[in-house]
């Protein structure tokens, strides 16, 4: 193997070392540091057992563990750092004690080597503030656990430079990462674009739209391998409380990203989540079995077109279908109709209405009506129904929407680009899809018509619409930005 440079990682807790690991493993010598005494040499004896474990496993050789752990050094002082090309930063994240670090690591290292910050959520041009050479550092935000999640946010604060992010970027490869480029604004990518996910459930809640089990049900149908609700226990509400009110704050207190009532109190009770042992749910999240499909076969029609008629469809094979303009689509048994939300409520739709299909195994589906015949019509279709109160966009569609409209924000400030937001979701958060493949999925125009609609009955700024999106519904040609 060639011999490649030196890294540097400080702070040896649950990220850096994960860092260490996958430098080493990938054939870089590392030096780690902690400022705590011995934490740096503990954590390389946890690693070797971790390694330990995978090599009984059979997944990695062991004369690549033994190779991978005598590349790994523990050192005491930020002077024992001079010979790294490369320095990644992974201590508390706090402004201060971050700039006080990087311009130490500054004074001795070369000047072409590269300074990375592990920030979450702090800005990178803050932290490059008072740097003599701002233009090297670069934010390499890794996910937990680190070697297992292949996403790197590769960040550019206002000082960096472009070759410095692309040498960061190169180096997250060779490591078999996945980076995405971001420039560096509160959340970056996927702390940003995921804030929807939360807060659309945190202000269904508040609506009292449905338990939370209920709405996890639903996201889960719609391909999340979590519902937020769970996800939220499993983060724990404070963590991702902070986060809310740091994004929140760092935009100066736009009501898009504003916290949520439901979960300070879940805080202020001390609900914390599974490491409080009560969140939403103590213990496991509940599950519904898998629907039974009816013995006999109910007359079913279809009405009008678009994805999730055309989801129906597929699960409905044979079924008649009515595509004249009926001004709205769904399904229809003898005089009940049923109708995919539009944004609007039941009572201005004049029928109950279903939720978006967004995943070809979808086992639920959120409604608003309690009549067993419908839970019987979406029975046959391997649809639990799912009672939700008469709410505007309901769960799925306002989700998915709202995520879009993010995602397009952030495109259209230059945060990302489209492929990076729908790369950056998949990889970041495991979403079943990114948000453009949602946006060319259900279209600009349905999109925007439900994110209307919701304003409508709302007025609330939340839901106002990302230029772009809307740009993409009323021409033939998007906008780009
Ligand atoms: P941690 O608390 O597990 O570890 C931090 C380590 O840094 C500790 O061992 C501490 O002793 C050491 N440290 C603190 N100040 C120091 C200093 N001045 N010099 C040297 N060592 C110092 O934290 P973590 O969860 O590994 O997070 C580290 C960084 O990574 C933070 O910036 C965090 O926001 C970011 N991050 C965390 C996660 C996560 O899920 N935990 C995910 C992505 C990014």
């Amino acid at each position: 193997m060639e011999d490649l440079m030196s890294v540097g990682v400080v702070g040896a807790g649950v990220m850096g070392i994960g860092i260490v690991q996958v430098a080493a493993l990938a054939g870089h010598p590392v030096k780690l540091l902690d400022a705590r005494e011995g934490a740096a040499a503990a954590a390389i004896v946890r690693l070797g057992d971790t390694l330990a474990t995978l090599v009984s496993k059979g997944r990695l050789a062991a004369d690549a563990r033994d190779a991978a752990l005598a590349r790994i050094e523990a050192v005491s002082e930020v002077a024992q750092l001079a010979g790294c090309g490369l320095a990644i930063e992974a201590i508390v994240e706090q402004v201060e004690p971050k700039r006080t670090l990087l311009r130490q690591l500054e004074a001795v290292l070369a000047p072409q080597a590269l300074l990375a910050s592990n920030t979450s959520s702090l800005s990178i041009t803050l932290l490059a503030n008072g740097l003599s050479r701002p233009e090297r550092l670069v934010g390499m935000h890794f996910f937990n656990p680190v070697p297992l999640m292949r996403l790197v946010e590769v960040v550019s604060g206002a000082e960096t430079d472009p070759a410095a992010a692309a040498q960061v970027e190169a180096l997250a490869r060779a490591w078999g990462k996945q980076p995405v480029h971001a420039a560096s604004t509160p959340g970056f990518i996927v702390n940003r674009i995921a804030r929807p996910f939360y807060a659309e459930t945190l202000a269904l809640l508040q609506e009292r739209a449905a338990a939370p089990e209920v709405l996890d049900a639903c996201l889960r149908a719609a391909g999340f391998r979590m519902g937020p609700c769970e996800l939220m226990d499993l983060i724990g509400h404070d963590t991702n409380a902070l986060v809310t009110r740091a994004v929140w704050e760092a935009n100066f207190g736009d009501r898009r990203y504003q916290p949520s009532l439901i979960q300070q109190a879940l805080v202020d009770g001390g609900r914390l989540g599974r490491k409080s042992g009560r969140g939403f749910f103590v213990g496991p999240a509940p599950r519904w079995p898998v629907v039974q499909r009816p013995a006999a076969a109910l007359p079913i029609t279809l009405v009008g077109r678009g994805p999730n008629v055309e989801m129906l469809v597929r699960r409905l094979p044979g079924v008649a279908r009515e595509s004249t303009e009926a001004g709205w689509s769904g399904l229809r048994s003898g005089s009940l109709e049923l109708a995919f939300t539009d944004g609007r409520c039941a009572y201005e739709a004049g029928r109950p209405l279903m939720d978006w299909l967004a995943h070809e195994q979808a086992d639920a589906l959120g409604v608003t009506t309690d009549d067993a015949q419908v839970a019987d019509l979406l029975a046959c279709a391997g649809l639990r129904a799912m009672v939700l109160r008469d709410t505007p966009g309901l769960v799925v569609a306002r989700t998915l929407a709202m995520l879009v409209n993010e995602a397009s924000d952030a495109v259209w400030q230059g945060v990302c680009t489209e492929e990076g937001a729908d790369t950056a979701m998949r990889l970041g958060v495991n979403y079943p899809d990114g948000p453009f493949a949602w946006r060319r999925l259900f279209g600009a125009e349905a999109l925007c018509s439900l994110l209307d609609h919701i304003w409508t009955q709302t007025r609330s700024e939340r839901y106002r619409i990302s230029p772009p999106l809307r740009a993409a519904s009323t021409s033939a040609t998007p906008c780009k930005p």
